[in-house]
């Protein structure tokens, strides 16, 4: 049996008020309060066979999922809580389409703004303290469409971990795809590095911190840097049979919020899917997600790193 299938037989067993309940607890964690007026009172009511609620100071009426990822959703909540408790395995749009019963479609737009939830997340947490660094390429696998111009490109990306001072291990780790701006070599320097750094982690102007630039594997075997960014490249090339660059970003942003969240994964995710707004269909398609290009100012940075820098 399958990890995904395993899991989903272990599955906690949801009903539809027991999902409306956990977000509700997601999207207003200290109790309901009004998006208009603040007030922190309301009544339940149903209108038009929607389920609302309505503010009593100002009558403000506001639905549960108004200004979360799931806003507009009409696929049931279960449906929506079975898909996140999923992604702690991570699995293709066909399988989750399969296990919960919904079009290809709407498994591919769930797992997406899932996705898309834990993108806004990481946005907002940027390494800090000691860091390790690890540039490698992404290469596609080759499919059998040999005149795709994608097919045969490397993605250069860049793995950061944070380090725990007491341990010594990686706290937490990002694994990003570099725009194409900030990287037009076949190998990776202190600019390459820098850009990863002017983005993703704490600002350290100072130049306290000890940046250490690891390979995936070395004379003691592989890295512990190394071994997160093999199990990445493996994890898409066994669930999804490898990913083109549209989408790359957002399933190395997933891979490595499981790396970072452990064992509370589902309620973590479950939390964001209540205070993140959603992403519509048409703006999940058009956006390469993640991929910012970045104009790398290379001279300041650079000093900064060089003086970091602790090559092994
Ligand atoms: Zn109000």
């Amino acid at each position: 049996m399958s990890v995904s299938n395993r899991l989903c037989e272990q599955a906690p067993t949801f009903c539809e008020e027991d999902c409306e309940t956990a977000l509700f607890r997601a999207k207003w964690p200290d109790g309901f309060r009004c998006p208009r007026c603040g007030g922190l009172d309301f009544y339940r009511i149903v209108s038009r066979g929607r389920r609302l609620f309505e503010c009593s100071s100002c009558a403000r009426q506001t639905s549960l999922t108004a200004g979360t990822i799931l806003e507009g959703t009409r696929t049931p909540l279960v449906k929506w809580f079975q898909a996140s408790y999923l992604m702690q395995t991570g699995i293709s749009a066909k399988l989750l389409a399969e296990l919960i019963q919904v079009t290809y479609k709407t498994a591919w737009l769930i797992n997406h703004k899932l996705r898309y939830a834990i993108q806004v997340h990481d946005e907002g947490r940027l390494l800090a303290g000691d860091l390790q660094l690890l540039g490698d390429f992404y290469a596609r696998p080759a499919t059998n469409r040999p005149s795709d111009p994608l097919t045969y490109r490397d993605e250069p990306a860049v793995a950061g971990a944070s380090i725990d001072a007491e341990s010594g291990g990686l706290a937490e780790v990002k694994i990003k795809r570099l725009s194409a701006r900030s990287f037009n070599r076949r190998t990776f320097d202190v600019d390459s590095f820098g850009a990863f750094l002017w983005r993703h982690a704490v600002d350290d102007r100072a130049g306290y911190r000890r940046i250490e630039i690891v390979k995936a594997s070395g004379s003691a075997g592989v890295t512990e840097l190394g071994a997160v960014w093999r199990g990445a490249i493996r994890w898409l090339a066994r669930t999804f049979g490898g990913i083109g660059p549209k989408h790359l970003q957002a399933y190395l942003d997933e891979y490595c919020f499981r790396m970072n969240v452990k064992t509370d994964g589902y309620n973590t995710l479950l939390s964001l899917c209540g205070r993140i707004g959603t992403i519509t269909q048409p703006e999940l398609v058009r956006k390469r997600l993640g991929v910012r290009s970045v104009r790398f100012t290379g001279l300041k940075h650079s000093a900064q790193l060089s003086r970091s820098l602790c090559v092994s």
